[in-house]
């Protein structure tokens, strides 16, 4: 039996689309998600709304693999600009994940307040990858990568590079411009990390494709869900890439 290919998004404006296209489509609801079964190119796809945060999503991967033992999970969906060259509209292929949302603080007695640019980033346990330690950089498979790096796509500029990932909508300058240069973000979102960190515990490639929807750093460039729909659609032609090209197969 062929493994499907899976693919999840966060919202309805970052999901619908994806589950319209696939023909022969049988919808399984698994506790609060719903897995669209179909076929694209004649490939077995499954497409999950898996609402919002790392938590949502992780969960979905996890119920994802362990039902289908998938080819591959295809994380996408819109983001938050940290790279002030980027803008909405733009593609950032994450060939590196970081989690946003895990640190350490220093000690500050009572009345010294907060200093978020003091607090230290920690890595993540992920026992089948680094048994004892903590990792602190996850990848989307290369080979998936490369794919939507050919894949033409009309709307914006296509970067590679760091997607962010935390239960946090960071809108202050001073904190996107520090995370931009201490962790290398190109964008943030919220739930990236968290399937990459279920996939590597799985052994599963995986990929976050993201699109800008908003950016702090231009002043119209505020979130509009519009933007979801062409980052479905681009997935979408990766995806018929990958089952063309059988890759991963
Ligand atoms: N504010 C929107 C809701 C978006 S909630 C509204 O009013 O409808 C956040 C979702 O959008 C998450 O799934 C996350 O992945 C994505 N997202 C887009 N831009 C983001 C940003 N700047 N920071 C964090 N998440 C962002």
């Amino acid at each position: 039996m062929k493994k499907p290919i899976v693919i999840l998004g966060p919202m309805e404006s970052e999901s619908a689309l994806l589950i319209q296209s696939l023909g022969q489509r049988q919808a399984r609801a698994v506790g609060s998600f719903t897995f669209h079964e179909g076929m694209i190119g004649g490939y077995p796809v499954v497409v999950c709304r898996t609402y919002i945060g790392v938590v949502n999503s992780a969960a979905a991967a996890a119920l994802a693999i362990q039902r289908y033992a998938p080819l591959c999970v295809i994380i996408q969906g819109t983001s938050g600009a940290h790279d002030p060259a980027l803008h909405q509209g733009d593609l950032v292929l994450g060939d590196h994940l970081v989690h946003l949302g895990r640190f350490f603080t220093p000690h500050r007695d009572r009345g010294e307040g907060t200093d978020a640019f003091a607090w230290e980033p920690q890595g993540s346990e992920i026992v089948a990858v680094n048994a004892g330690g903590f990792t602190e950089v996850l990848h989307s498979d290369r080979r998936i990568i490369d794919i939507a790096a050919r894949t033409p796509y009309p709307r914006g500029r296509v970067k590679r590079g760091t997607i962010g990932a935390a239960d946090i909508w960071n809108r202050e300058l001073d904190m996107i411009a520090h995370l931009h240069r201490t962790l290398g973000t190109d964008c943030e979102e919220m739930e990236g990390f968290g399937v990459a960190q279920v996939c590597a515990g799985f052994g599963v490639p995986m990929a976050d494709i993201r699109i800008i929807s908003n950016s702090e750093w231009h002043e119209q460039e505020e979130f509009n869900e519009k933007y979801g729909a062409d980052c479905q659609m681009f997935v979408l032609e990766v995806v018929k890439r990958l089952i063309a090209e059988q890759t991963l197969m």
